[in-house]
């Protein structure tokens, strides 16, 4: 196809790309890292632009403005990954040597030692390298569990190394595939590689934003919004995951419940503020004295369960009991008040086969147990009578 006709659809492509993202980053103004990608476009499309200009305006305006735009698209796509992943932006003191570098060898090359192929050489070198680096940023973000993530990486990846080496290519090139007797930068092959690459990575981009709303709502749907932590749902189904894995492996699993005790003191004498502080301030306790694999949930009020995966009885107790005395040695600093806090904890050990939300009713008989004896203790559950108890007292109250 005749090379300008294709030039003119990948500016085309870009304009509707660049609109196609500031419409998602209108809708999404708080995904990191989709304004960026937006300016990044909006660069592209200037880059582009400025190829169609060629014939018009003076040379050295237009290389300039070509090699500004390239860079500025690559360097905000660059930046975008890196807000994407929670990297620290990169510092203009970082990127205008190389900006100045970059203009300043083009400017040589137009002037003083007019040489398109060596123009045409740096700035693809320097789009393919930081195309390359955008695709490391998005591979250290974690690509295990993301697919649109490691699309992103593979398509950037290709672009840049297209890019690194296709002033090579063109050396090869007057041989048919490519055309050297025409203006390199806008040969046909350039042309549709650019175009599928702009296409494939702009929805690339839009799945990586989906991703990040996908996120907030499974975390909307799974968090309790005060604590941060599982809600009452999705924590019985992670325990009830957990006895799978346990039954797989063979393995112990014990539960910990976790009421705090005469809480309607702490919000009568303190108010509902200081209230939903204090809970706050439990479950950062609470995630001191667990280890990475346990799961804590709020149950509910002031009411939080804690399933230890690998745990047997008499470690689960040793656990709970420093959580119940970090509970008391750590009061709520407020105000310059220290509130002390402390919390009654009910332990029990998931008998073989038994059905994990079984296990956790017994250690909330445990609990009640600790209220009935004194309140800031800990007990260990009896035995599966027990729950079965708990669970006709359910039954019978209706609750
Ligand atoms: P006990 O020692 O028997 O557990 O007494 P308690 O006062 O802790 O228990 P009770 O069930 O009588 O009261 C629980 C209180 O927890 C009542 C409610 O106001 C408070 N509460 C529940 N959810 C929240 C919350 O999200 N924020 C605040 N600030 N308070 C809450
Ligand atoms: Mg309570
Ligand atoms: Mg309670």
């Amino acid at each position: 196809m005749h090379s300008p006709t294709l030039v003119a659809i990948a500016a085309i492509l870009m304009l509707v790309m660049t609109l196609m993202l500031l419409a998602a980053w209108r809708f999404n103004p708080r995904i990191a890292g989709l304004g960026s990608w937006t300016l990044s476009y909006c660069s592209g499309l200037l880059f582009s632009l400025n190829l169609l200009l060629r014939a018009i305006a003076p040379e050295l305006l237009l290389v300039m403005l070509a090699q500004l735009s390239a860079f500025m698209m690559v360097y905000l796509n660059l930046q975008a990954t890196r807000a994407y992943t929670g990297a620290p932006p990169l510092s203009w003191r970082q990127s205008a040597p190389a900006l100045v570098l970059l203009l300043a060898l083009a400017a040589y090359f137009t002037r003083v030692q007019p040489d398109e192929v060596m123009r045409y050489t740096l700035t693809s070198l320097m789009l393919g390298a930081m195309f390359l680096l955008a695709a490391r940023t998005i591979a250290r973000g974690g690509l295990q569990h993301y697919p649109a993530r490691l699309l992103y990486a593979a398509i950037c990846a290709s672009h840049g190394l297209f890019l690194l080496f296709r002033p090579w290519l063109f050396q090869l090139g007057n041989h048919g595939l490519f055309d050297g007797s025409r203006s390199i930068a806008v040969s046909p092959v350039v042309a549709v590689e650019s175009i599928v690459g702009v296409v494939l990575l702009a929805f690339c981009i839009v799945m990586l934003a989906n991703e990040r709303v996908t996120q907030a709502l499974r975390d909307m749907a799974d968090r309790d919004p005060l604590t941060g932590v599982h809600n009452h749902r999705a924590f019985l189904a992670l325990l009830d995951k957990g006895g799978h894995q346990a039954d797989r492996a063979g393995a112990a699993l014990s539960v910990l419940l976790l009421d705090l005790d005469h809480f309607k003191r702490i919000n009568d004498s303190w108010g509902h503020r200081v209230g939903d502080e204090a809970l706050r301030h439990v479950v950062a306790v609470a995630q001191d004295c667990i280890r990475e694999g346990d799961v804590i949930g709020r149950l509910g009020g002031e009411e939080f369960a804690i399933f230890l995966p690998a745990t047997r009885q008499q470690a689960a107790e040793t656990v709970a009991r420093r959580l119940r005395a970090a509970v008391e040695s750590r009061p709520l600093l407020y105000d310059g008040h220290r509130i002390v806090l402390t919390a009654s904890v009910g332990v029990a050990c998931r008998h073989d086969n038994e059905a994990p939300a079984h296990t956790l009713h017994r250690a909330d008989s445990a609990m009640y147990r600790a209220k009935e004896n004194g309140r800031n203790r800990v007990e260990l559950a009896w035995s599966l009578a027990e729950g079965t108890a708990a669970i006709a007292q359910v039954g019978q109250t209706g609750s």
